[in-house]
């Protein structure tokens, strides 16, 4: 059993799950509610679970979690949270009921609205350690939420806003790649990139913070090394260990910011006209944004070259485009039905992201809208980068 602390306890190997009956006494809970949704339901891991679980047969769990967390959604899980005494979390699922999980976490022992505590209006200093423990289950390789201080939810009038706390990191990730090897290609390849993405962005933030960025190189290197292979293969033990890792060092790197391709798939992702994927959307706009971001991102280009294989003479953004061919993902927003009236309104939103603050180049309404015109045509934004 390797055991890991790194801004929080990480228990990683096949099979961790089972290590789950000694992390809910060692963080004093006695009744959890199991969050996850009705895929996780269907694919027969929330039986899997309970075996594990003392008393895993009586266990409160809520499946109610949509794509995206919603406000509503957070209220109603609170709602069994408490009507069933619970004290504690344990979140299973891709990064949407594990954002979910942590606002219930939050809004169980801190007093509403769940508005109060969004990042953008001033709420991370009201969220204290008082924050109900909550254990996190990953079954995508891709969010890294598992390890991560911020959640996602999108409030009831339509707002999507980050909370963000060191406090809303799960007390504990559970990390079985087990739990993936079912995981179909096509989300294999999203969530990968996904994973991909979070390691380039933070390698890429201007923040100066060494160890992130070793974890974000490494995490990088295996990703780049395993996601075709764990996509043609799913049940190759090696790729998705190595996956795993990867989501997981994404998520521990997190902490050093991410830049404009999260600030432009953030509010992309909230759109109500279309249900886009958030790894696909990175996978996307990826290597239009190592275009807009190459003057400003010095010798690290080379370094990021050197990680995912190629030479230095090569054209980076052009690597990431032929691994997305490869990966099956689309090349363009236009292909991913992204309607072409919502850029302007999207430019606009990703100014006002927390991701944007750490993109390497400062970026304005009108250079986000180039990116997404670009992305959304397939028109590179310059031939060199
Ligand atoms: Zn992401």
């Amino acid at each position: 059993m390797s055991l890991i602390t790194y801004l929080t306890t990480i228990r990683f190997e096949f099979g961790a799950i089972a290590g789950l009956a000694d992390d809910l006494p060692e963080l004093g809970i006695k009744n959890p509610l199991v969050v996850a949704d009705v895929g996780l339901e269907r694919a027969g891991l929330i039986e899997r679970l309970k075996t594990v679980l003392p008393n895993g047969s009586e266990v409160a769990v809520f499946t109610g979690t949509p794509t995206n967390p919603t406000e509503s959604a957070v209220l109603a899980a609170l709602e069994l949270y408490r009507s069933r005494g619970c004290d504690g979390l344990i979140a299973i699922g891709g990064g949407s009921p594990i954002d979910l999980a942590k606002g219930v976490a939050l809004l169980a022992t801190h007093e509403g609205p769940l508005e109060n505590y969004a990042a953008i209006l001033g709420g991370i200093p009201k969220i204290t350690s008082a924050v109900a423990p909550l254990i996190a289950i990953p079954t995508t390789a891709g969010t890294g939420s598992e390890v991560g201080r911020a959640a996602l939810i999108t409030l009831d009038d339509g707002r999507k806003l980050g909370f963000i706390s060191p406090y809303l990191i799960p007390r504990r990730a559970v990390c079985d790649p087990e739990l993936t090897l079912g995981l179909p290609p096509s989300l294999t390849a999203a969530t990968g990139m996904d994973a991909i993405t979070h390691c380039v962005e933070t390698f890429l933030s201007p923040r100066f913070n060494p160890p992130a960025e070793a974890i974000a190189l490494d995490g990088l290197e295996r990703a780049i090394k395993n996601i075709e292979r764990a996509v043609t293969q799913g049940s190759n033990p090696e790729a998705r260990h190595e996956m795993m890792m990867a989501a997981l060092e994404g998520g521990l790197t997190f902490q050093k910011g991410l830049g404009a391709v999260h600030a432009l798939s953030h509010p992309l992702g909230g759109l109500k006209q279309v249900s886009l994927h958030h790894g696909t959307l990175n996978a996307v706009l990826l290597p239009y944004v190592l275009e807009f971001n190459q003057e400003h991102s010095g010798v690290k280009y080379d370094t990021l070259r050197q990680r995912v294989g190629i030479g230095r003479g090569e054209n980076l953004a052009d690597f990431f485009r032929g691994l997305n061919t490869r990966l099956g993902m689309p090349s363009t927003l236009a292909e991913m039905g992204v309607p072409r009236d919502t850029l302007a309104g999207i430019a606009e939103s990703a100014t006002k992201d927390h991701s944007s603050a750490t993109n390497p180049r400062p970026a304005t309404v009108g250079d986000y809208l180039a990116i997404l015109e670009a992305a959304y045509a397939g028109t590179p934004l310059r031939a060199s980068a």
